[in-house]
């Protein structure tokens, strides 16, 4: 099929897994936006960039050599000669991730990108995060935002990383980063013509149903 995808969604609704199995299934491109903002976060703490100072910021949204794959079966990032795929996933990166996040030209920077990257797959892609229903691909055939309770939020990021974490540090990453997140994009109500999905007592292989029937109406 030659649709365009569009999912948002706060952490831990299950977004990544569901749009990268909707992508294998269909054949069509996947894009995680996050892993975008998350190689910013790597690289303006390389370069041991003041998070105060908005300006710095953008420079490194803009000069972050970032190279990020669409394919589904193949995830990697690169900032220029370094794969960050895990780096860009430690808590140190995800706390400091809001601090690209929050910042509007830095944002401008990286949404035109992935604008760029979705007309490059011919419009064949899901593309997830927060901001793509409503900013990066308002055009797109099918605008799902995926929601789910806190608590299977919770449950589900903790198990993605491994258990490790207790409590409070899990809602200070789930809860805490979607609070900060949400004083700039609105990630929390659907936009017009967005169908929102809540996932919170479906599996995931409901769950990628639920989208596939969206897809293939
Ligand atoms: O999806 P993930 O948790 O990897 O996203 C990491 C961070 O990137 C989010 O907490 C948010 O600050 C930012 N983000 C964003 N807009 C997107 C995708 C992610 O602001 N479209």
């Amino acid at each position: 099929v030659q649709v365009l995808v569009a999912i948002d969604g706060p952490s831990g609704s299950g977004k990544s897994t569901v749009a990268k199995e909707i992508a294998r299934r269909l054949d069509l491109g996947y894009l995680d936006t996050g892993a975008m903002y998350r190689a910013v976060a790597w690289w303006a703490m390389q370069q041991n960039v003041d998070w105060a100072d908005t300006h710095a910021v953008v420079a490194a949204a803009q000069d972050a050599p970032v190279e990020i794959s669409t394919d589904p079966d193949r995830q990697f990032v690169r900032v220029g000669d370094t794969n960050v795929t895990e780096a860009i996933r430690t808590p140190e990166v995800t706390s400091h991730v809001s601090s690209v996040a929050t910042v509007p030209a830095a944002r401008e920077v990286l949404v035109a990108r992935q604008r760029g990257i979705i007309a490059d797959s011919g419009r064949r892609m899901v593309a997830e995060g927060r901001d793509i229903t409503t900013v990066v691909a308002p055009d797109a055939e099918v605008r799902i935002l995926m929601v789910a309770s806190e608590e299977a939020r919770m449950q589900r990021r903790g198990a993605q990383l491994g258990g490790s974490q207790n409590a409070e540090a899990l809602r200070a990453q789930v809860v805490g980063r979607d609070a900060k997140d949400s004083t700039v994009v609105n990630f929390s109500t659907a936009a017009d013509g967005v169908i929102t999905l809540d996932n919170s007592d479906l599996n995931l292989e409901q769950s990628v149903q639920a989208v596939m029937d969206l897809v293939l109406r």
